[in-house]
């Protein structure tokens, strides 16, 4: 690890006037920013320590709604009784992330600035990055991208966001009814299966010409073979909970 100044900031404006020294970082539960550093994959001249700076509160806003301080932990978010009652959901995705050790020192500030996951970052021993090292090309188009991105994605770079918090905050496609287009059409944050996920895939072609449905005569049987498997999975977790979902995707907000 490479040497660096430490700094304690009192408050949000302490904090801001060291954050503008040279190659200053913020410090939260360190639970991601260390290991990089260990790794020698980020260093900082500075760290500035976020942890006294009073931060970490969670208070009802005028309108209704939750104000969640940067610094307030993981756990501390997803226990807070307002936080179970009026928003499960959010409950649920910071339970599902990392382990009780780890929610315990993360915050919410940390969890959505968190780097990528991806590996070819996370590990020097690769030469090629273009986040970790701009220009020196992207590793994962070629290689092990099972869990990148392929919506949204650039010729630079596909990783994907890996905060579970974030999903629960952020993620959602606004359709425009009059064009059937996301507006919201970057999904470079968006964690979705990709043809890796899916195993082996048969292709069946029915044995008999078809002159109406293309020139070249084919007849596949993909669409009729899975347009039933929306309603069953519909079924399925109607047995399952007793909710009839009748819209997809069905999430569990629907569920509750
Ligand atoms: C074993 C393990 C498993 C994990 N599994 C999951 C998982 O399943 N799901 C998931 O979502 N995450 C997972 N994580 C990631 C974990 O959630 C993050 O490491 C954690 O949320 C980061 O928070 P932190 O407070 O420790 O941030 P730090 O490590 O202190 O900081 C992370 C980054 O955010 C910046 N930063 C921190 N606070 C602020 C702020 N207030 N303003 C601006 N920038 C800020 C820092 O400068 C740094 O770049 C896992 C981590 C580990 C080690
Ligand atoms: S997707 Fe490519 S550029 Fe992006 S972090 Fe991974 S290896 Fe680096």
């Amino acid at each position: 690890m490479r040497p660096f100044f430490y700094d304690r900031a009192r408050d949000a404006d302490h904090a801001l006037q060291l954050a503008r020294m040279p190659d200053a970082r913020f410090l939260a539960g360190g639970t991601n920013l260390l290991d990089l550093m260990k790794s020698d994959v980020l260093s900082a001249a500075r760290l500035v320590d976020l942890n006294r700076a009073g931060l970490d509160a969670i208070t009802e806003t005028a309108d209704g709604g939750l104000d969640l301080g940067a610094l307030a932990r993981n756990s501390d978010t997803a226990n807070h009784p307002l936080v179970r009652r009026r928003y499960p959901l959010l409950t649920q995705a910071l339970l599902a992330g990392a382990s009780p050790q780890v929610r315990n020192m993360a915050t919410n500030g940390g969890n959505l600035m968190q780097r990528t996951r991806c590996p070819y970052f996370n590990d020097p021993a690769f030469p090629r990055c273009n986040k970790r090292a701009p220009g020196s090309g992207c590793a994962a188009l070629e290689g092990f991208n099972r869990s990148h991105a392929i919506l949204g994605a650039s010729e630079a770079c596909i990783a994907t966001h890996p905060s579970d918090l974030g999903m629960a905050l952020m993620e959602k496609t606004e359709m425009d009814a009059r064009t059937g287009r996301a507006v919201n059409g970057n999904l470079a944050e968006y964690h979705v299966p990709v043809n890796a996920d899916v195993g082996g895939i048969d292709i069946i072609v029915v044995d008999e010409t078809d002159p109406y449905i293309n020139s070249l005569g084919a007849k596949g049987i993909g669409e009729i073979g899975i347009v039933g498997v929306a309603a069953a999975i519909g079924n399925a977790v109607y047995h399952a909970t007793g909710k009839r979902v009748r819209d997809l995707p069905i999430t569990l907000d629907k569920l509750l």
